[in-house]
């Protein structure tokens, strides 16, 4: 059979809120490739920015999708190590290579870092071409759901262990109970940490205490800086990770007058307009230390990540809350956008 003349399904996105279910051509692979049977993709919040029209490098028409996972149903000429059949993950980032950040082992920051699902087509749909360097198997005792979860926890995993070094005694405060908090939660969790979350929307809160949170604070009715000051003997927390962003800075000043002094600070939610502002003398007389965390670098994250999961010590499965069929896409992107359903991540499915 000749994939390469047959068509699939696909959800693709003609412009703002214009995503039309079609059928499209099979990706022709390179000797390089790997085509894809994709058998689960999540759902992002960048996604929902690329739908509404808010994402700056979506260019229409475009097939969304970058966490995903599914079967090889065919290998280029040149692929080894992989064979037809196999099932994996697979890491949407496309590093240069050969630049100095990739060549230093920071392939986030490469210069021209392209992501699949953004810059070219991803996984919105029934066959998707793969480079065999993104590609990570995943044993047979983990599904192909949470897998794809695999590149969200990638971004958290990055944030916890990379630039937030946590380690089994740290104090941590985590901002924002949206999927990358809670993945933080979950290997901070995992890391032996104490951690203390926050958030504005209750069924959020509740998941988080589900997930292993020692302390939930919501924002809307408590003063996040007192209540960690007070479980905290009035010193702050040894390291905060902002997993908010958006349009406000409340969230910064929270994370600089609840860390300890000479504590850490990892920024890994996105501040959108870079309208924010942080209190420059708090940082200088308190000696704190902020970290930029980019995505992730795929070796370093997805192998220990997949692991994890199959050896049972990260629980991913209670964060899908909605699971969906392709032709549902942009149903699952409108339950994100009014939070409804108690939702957290929606996976699609051929
Ligand atoms: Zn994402
Ligand atoms: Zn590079």
């Amino acid at each position: 059979m000749n994939m390469e003349e047959k068509k699939c399904l696909a959800a693709v996105l003609y412009g703002p809120e214009d995503m039309r279910i079609e059928q499209v051509d099979v990706p022709s692979i390179g000797p390089n490739d790997a085509l894809i049977q994709m058998k689960a993709c999540a759902l992002c919040g960048s996604d929902l920015s690329g739908y509404l029209g808010k994402h700056g490098r979506v260019v229409y028409p475009r097939i969304l999708g970058h966490e995903f996972s599914g079967v090889i149903a065919k290998l280029g000429q040149k692929v080894t190590g992989f064979s037809e059949g196999q099932r994996v993950c697979c890491d949407p980032d496309i590093r240069c290579g050969t630049c100095d950040l990739c060549r230093q082992g920071r392939g986030n920051l490469c210069v021209t870092l392209k992501t699949q699902g953004f810059d070219i087509d991803g996984a919105y749909s029934e066959y998707v071409k793969v480079h065999q360097d993104n590609l990570y198997p995943i044993p047979d005792n983990t599904s192909f759901e949470d897998t794809s979860l695999v590149q969200t926890l990638g971004v958290a995993y990055s944030a916890v262990k990379r630039r937030g070094e946590v380690l089994f005694n740290d104090y941590l405060l985590i901002i924002g109970c949206g999927p990358i908090g809670l993945s933080s939660l979950l290997f901070a969790k995992a890391a032996g940490a104490y951690v203390i979350i926050t958030d504005t929307v209750g069924y959020r809160l509740e998941m988080a205490k589900e997930l292993g949170a020692d302390e939930v604070i919501n924002a809307e009715n408590a003063d996040i800086v007192e209540s960690v000051l007070r479980l905290t003997q009035g010193k702050g927390v040894d390291k905060v990770i902002e997993a908010v962003g958006g349009q406000q800075d409340v969230t910064l000043r929270q994370c600089t007058q609840a860390v300890k002094r000479g504590g850490l600070v990892v920024l890994v939610g996105t501040f959108a307009g870079n309208k924010a502002t942080l209190r420059a003398t708090e940082f200088k007389d308190r000696e704190l230390e902020m970290r930029g965390s980019r995505a992730y670098i795929g070796w370093y994250a997805f192998p220990e990540i997949i692991q994890l999961i199959a050896s049972g010590k990260i629980n991913v499965s209670r964060m899908i809350t909605h699971r969906l069929k392709l032709a549902e896409a942009e149903k699952g992107l409108k339950l994100m956008q009014d939070k409804q359903e108690k939702v957290m991540k929606v996976v699609i499915s051929p």
